[in-house]
């Protein structure tokens, strides 16, 4: 069985009664139930626990990390934590990163860009297309995934270019956004997936869950051990050249 750790900042659900009513148990509760229906072992963690609940042996028995962070936080995030993760992430353990998490310490650090882009809260409807039909994350989605509500993300958004992009979105106030995007670093797979800001029920909708469902199966370790680098003895016999 998959194990998944879910963290989530959990301020937002503290500090505004119109979050806290959309995910009385919190977003990370949301997604851990929704997971749970998928056969997958979930642990939470949140920002306010000591060492933000992410301590090296919950990451060593951790297959694949969900990370929500909104803007208010990120740099609560202390530096030897998200070293820790990327470690952890160099060395096999699965990634996806929801949302604001395009801008937390991890992702930005796995990326090596900004990951800026533009933003907007004023109830886009939102059409996500799904541009790698053959991807493992769309298995069981349609053409597109459809948001009657949700924050505008647009691009430019500065990534490097993703390994694989899988969906596409298109939102009502005309800009566009690379939404789905896969990569590998070390022997880790990443996946950042957009939707979920904090006062839309986002995280309730099929389609959505489903991509959060597969992008966790998707990026489980590969069962491969990490590679041996630095001065190596010859495999054959090198002949004496004169
Ligand atoms: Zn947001």
């Amino acid at each position: 069985m998959v194990k998944v750790l879910v963290w989530n900042e959990n301020r937002h659900e503290k500090q505004n009664e119109e979050v806290a009513k959309i995910y009385p148990e919190g977003i990370h509760g949301a997604i851990k139930q929704f997971l749970e229906a998928d056969d997958v072992e979930v642990n939470t963690a949140t920002l306010d626990e000591p060492d933000h609940g992410i301590t090296e042996e919950k990451l060593a028995e951790t297959d694949v990390l969900v990370w929500w962070g909104g803007h208010m936080a990120h740099h609560e995030v202390k530096d030897e934590i998200v070293n820790k993760i990327h470690e952890h992430i160099l060395n096999g353990m699965g990634l996806v990163v929801l949302h604001s998490g395009h801008f937390s310490k991890i992702f930005k650090k796995l990326m090596g860009t900004s990951c800026d882009l533009k933003w907007r809260e004023a109830d886009d409807k939102e059409r996500m297309w799904v541009v790698d039909p053959t991807h493992p994350i769309v298995d069981g989605i349609g053409e597109f995934i459809e948001i009657d509500k949700e924050e505008m993300y647009g691009e430019h958004f500065d990534i490097p270019a993703p390994d694989e992009l899988v969906l596409v979105s298109w939102f009502e106030g005309g800009e566009v956004f690379r939404s789905g995007c896969t990569y590998r670093r070390g022997n880790g797979r990443i996946v950042y997936f957009r939707p979920g800001h904090e006062t839309y029920p986002t995280y309730y909708h099929k389609d959505v869950q489903k991509v959060i469902q597969n992008a966790v199966r998707w990026a489980k370790p590969v069962g491969r051990e990490y590679p041996t680098y630095g001065n190596a003895k010859p495999l054959e016999k090198i002949e004496p050249k004169s």
